[in-house]
């Protein structure tokens, strides 16, 4: 099962349905990824600050070794941490990047949130996180965003990377981006599900061509581990009785539903499973399609909840 792709505005082709690479452990991620490889993935969503990109080349690199797959045919995603968000950082860790996954260029690299932090050298902490310090002080760069996004341009430029895009940026930061852009992102990758469904962000960006990719498609699942009292009280979308009703009668799963909501309305969707049987069911989530009725109960389940935001991961005095 393949899937199916979606022309973005570089003119290359990305497919629909990937695989996310957060919280994948170290220990199993190789595995993880030549597993997902060989189940029919072709897009890896990854990025500098999940600490896992020599492990995902090594899965990649064995998968094209035994000749599963060739270079060519994959879709490989990362993202710019905030740290590296100076003109003359982006270059040298994207190359830092493209090393650990063992490829020559991305196919897609992303802003991953639109705010700079202070430059940490690698030698000195990888991957950086959030404080300067490793621990508990955060330090903001002067660097703009319409900077970083000259030196996203110069990536492809120099053929590092074939796409650029943006990830967590709300509709001002999409308008200015568009001021300036010599290169139009290619995607916008955020948090999207039936508790966050930003529909005013997703109609802007596909207005503008800008592809939309659904990050966290089952929401608080994706955030079990995180101490906030948002997840603990938002009850999980895959036991939603209008989700599970609306499965029940297309005879698929909630999670293909949650998934088919997001394609069905020309997004991409990169859902994460260490589980082989749950990565096929995941990828066979765009034959079939939801009917108007189906579509309006899940618009009324929208919350307008965020999960992934740094200030549920630690207290907010830490950041400011
Ligand atoms: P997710 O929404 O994919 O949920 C993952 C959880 O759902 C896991 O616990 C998994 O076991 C479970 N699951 C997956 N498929 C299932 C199925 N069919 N049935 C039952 N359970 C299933 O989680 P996520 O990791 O938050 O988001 C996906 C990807 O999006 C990430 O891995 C990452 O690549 C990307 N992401 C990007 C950002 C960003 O800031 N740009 C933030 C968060 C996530």
């Amino acid at each position: 099962m393949a899937s199916p792709t979606i022309k973005l505005n570089s003119g290359y082709e990305m497919p629909q349905v990937g695989f996310g690479l957060w919280k994948v452990d170290n220990a199993v991620c190789a595995d993880t990824v030549y597993n997902a490889i060989k189940a029919g993935y072709r897009l890896f969503d990854g990025a500098c600050d999940y600490g896992n990109e020599k492990e995902c080349g090594e899965g990649v690199a064995r998968a094209i070794k035994e000749g599963i797959v060739k270079r060519e045919e994959l879709f490989i995603v990362s993202k710019l941490w905030q740290t590296f968000h100076d003109e003359d950082k982006v270059e040298p860790i994207t190359r830092k990047q493209l090393a650990d996954w063992q490829i020559d260029y991305f196919d897609l690299f992303l802003i991953h949130f639109p705010a700079a932090l202070e430059y940490v050298d690698p030698s000195v902490r990888y991957p950086p996180g959030w404080f300067y310090d490793g621990k508990s002080e955060v330090r903001w760069s002067k660097t703009t965003l319409q900077q970083t996004w000259g030196a996203m341009e110069k990536l492809v430029d120099a053929g590092l990377a074939r796409s650029i895009g943006i990830s967590n940026y709300q509709a001002q930061s999409v308008y200015d981006n568009l001021l300036y852009a010599r290169i139009r992102p290619a995607t916008l990758q955020i948090e999207h599900h039936p508790y966050l469904q930003q529909p005013d962000l997703v109609n802007l960006a596909q207005k503008e061509g800008i592809t939309v990719t659904a990050y966290s498609s089952f929401g608080p699942t994706g955030f079990m581990e995180i101490e906030d009292f948002r997840v603990k009280h938002a009850a999980p979308l895959m036991e939603s009785p209008v989700i599970k009703e609306i499965a029940t009668k297309h005879k698929k799963t909630p999670a293909q539903v949650l998934l088919r909501w997001a394609t069905q309305r020309g997004l991409a969707v990169i859902p994460k499973t260490s589980r082989s049987e749950v990565m096929a069911q995941n990828l066979d989530s765009v034959n079939f399609n939801l009917d108007d009725g189906d579509l309006t109960k899940i618009a009324e389940m929208d919350l307008n909840i965020r999960f992934n935001k740094p200030t549920n991961y630690f207290s907010a005095d830490k950041l400011f």
